[in-house]
């Protein structure tokens, strides 16, 4: 450590001239290929110029050289650029736990999960074995299935296995036992499914939470490698914006410490659950936003699911006489919960999937909002809304907030549940669209997949990956192109108040941007699904 005080010196005054040489030639050129900037003034560029990541101007290379003294230059090589994709309803950081828990999405049947269990648990020879994404639509007989299924290879471990929207938990004896639900059991705003004397084994929403209090919490070192996990998935889907809807104040917390030590780059838009702990820790102190987080939403639940027929319905289940879903919450905690809202500057997002709980949170938001106001306050799904309802959205400026790829997902067995005349009225994103004129587009990860190109997808072809039906799922409520682009960048920002600073490309906004390898905004649309991710940039920094 003996080094010459000159030298030192010398070596400072060499950084301090390096510094101020790049800070003057550090403007940025990115160019050579097509920048879709979701800026209708100007949707089309091909180059721009960002610093410090902000972008300074957008227009065509040699115009922008002449104006910016430019250092570096990235080469799209041809390729086509567009703002960061943002998710504004999705499950950021319970995604990156299911990460280690089992995958049971795209399974066929119960023998299927049964062997992968099995897998599983002879990896990890103790505790809970949790996992998810398992779907009864996709088996042959499409019936929930039962606690005797998992007995028979789990008499002593218990299993706990969450159905793929997130409404329901399939359980073996040990874990009811261990929980001590009877059929008897009550619960507000859930169900045990069985029979008079005994419990089948299946949880419907609320209920769940009797079993799942008694999983042991992540670590605070599983918190974070959750967290950074999910953020490499993210990146490689080409998002650069979370809304995380339903989140606790530990984990909001444990999110901006990593943000502020550099340790997470991802911007995160936190909605918080109704809890006191969180009332305490954030919401009665008003909204905190940094940098790279914003809490100022809270998350209400007004129903369960249709998959699960959870959803609260006006009539009947078509295949179900006699049942019309779960309240989940009761209308006089909504109700406090939007009134605390309007009072500390909150939006409030409430999960509404049947008609009748989209009426229920559209009315009650009515009597808190006044016509022309800009809270922003959004339905969350809107998946079954009635078409005497739909006018609230436009009067009360509701933000229904919607996840196209729900549509081309549920639409195999949707219409068993509504019958043929409500489905008629079932994601009709194109009518939702245009009662505001905007509309946010996410996924609700990891109910559906990461990847926003698939929505973009759903939304202007209404078909599966597949290409099915030929003709796509009610076709008339299809996005354009640029509808559907715009709902993934630009109007998803808008729904979480960040539009200001991200969403688009254009002067002054955070240079945020995603290179694909095939421009989505032209190619036909069966090589849409192919699309991969070339790289993503965040505040001009290239994260993947
Ligand atoms: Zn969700």
């Amino acid at each position: 450590m003996n080094i010459p005080l000159a030298f030192t010196f010398v070596h400072i005054l060499f950084l301090l001239f390096h510094m101020q040489g790049n800070s003057q030639s550090s403007c940025i050129l990115v160019h050579n290929g097509t920048i879709y900037t979701a800026n209708p003034g100007q949707p089309v560029v091909s180059a721009l110029v960002f610093q410090n990541g902000k972008v300074l101007a957008t227009g065509n290379a040699s115009d922008l050289r002449n104006h910016y003294s430019v250092g570096q230059t990235i080469d799209l090589e041809g390729r086509p650029a567009y703002p960061g994709f943002a998710d504004p309803h999705c499950h950021f950081y319970k995604y990156g736990l299911t990460l280690n828990q089992v995958n049971l999405s795209g399974t066929r049947s119960v023998q299927q999960i049964l062997e992968i269990l099995d897998g599983f648990a002879k990896k990890h020879p103790n505790g809970w074995i949790v996992g998810r994404g398992w779907d009864q639509n996709d088996w042959p007989n499409s019936h929930f299935p039962a606690k005797e299924d998992l007995d028979s290879l789990f008499p002593h471990r218990p299993v706990y296995l969450t159905r793929i929207d997130g409404h329901a938990a399939w359980v073996n004896s040990t874990a009811l036992k261990l929980a001590g639900i009877s059929k008897a059991s009550k619960t507000v705003g859930g169900e045990v499914l069985g029979t008079e004397s005994e419990a089948s084994g299946m949880l419907i929403d609320n209920a769940m939470n009797l079993v799942e209090a008694l999983i042991p919490q992540p670590s605070h070192e599983e918190n974070i490698q959750a967290l950074q996990e999910a953020e490499r998935h993210c990146f490689e889907a080409g998002l650069t914006l979370v809304g995380d809807a339903g989140l606790d104040a530990p984990v909001v917390k444990l999110i901006d410490s990593l943000q502020q030590a550099g340790m997470l780059s991802m911007f995160v838009y936190a909605m918080l659950n109704p809890t006191n702990e969180n009332q305490e820790s954030y919401i009665k102190n008003g909204p905190f936003i940094t940098d790279k987080l914003s809490v100022r939403s809270i998350k209400l639940f007004a129903d369960g699911a249709l998959g699960s027929r959870g959803a609260l319905l006006k009539s009947d289940y078509s295949d179900q006489a006699g049942n019309r879903g779960v309240q989940v919450t009761p209308t006089h905690l909504l109700e406090e919960y939007c009134q605390m809202g309007l009072d500390r500057g909150y939006q409030v997002n409430t999960h509404c999937i049947g008609d009748s709980a989209n009426a229920l949170m559209l009315k009650l938001y009515a009597r808190f909002l006044k016509p022309g106001n800009d809270l922003r306050w959004r339905i969350e799904h809107a998946q079954v809304v009635s078409p005497s309802d739909m006018f609230l959205f436009a009067r009360y400026r509701i933000i229904p907030s919607v996840q196209t790829t729900h549509a081309t997902s549920d639409m195999h067995w949707a219409q068993d549940r509504l019958g043929k005349e409500r489905i008629g009225h079932a994601y009709s994103y194109r009518s939702l669209l245009e009662l505001n004129g905007w509309l946010p587009n996410g996924s609700d990860f990891p109910v559906e997949s990461i990847y926003p190109i698939l929505g973009f997808y759903a939304a202007i072809t209404r078909q599966d990956p597949a290409g099915n039906p030929p003709q796509g799922f009610r076709p008339e409520q299809a996005l354009t192109r640029q509808q559907a682009l715009m709902a993934m960048t630009q109007w998803a920002t808008q729904a979480c108040f960040e539009e200001s600073r991200r969403g688009s490309l254009e002067p002054g906004k955070r240079s945020d941007f995603v290179i694909l390898d095939r421009d989505i905004m032209a190619v036909p649309v069966d090589e849409i699904v192919g699309t991969r991710v070339t790289a993503v940039y965040i505040d001009g920094n290239r994260v993947y």
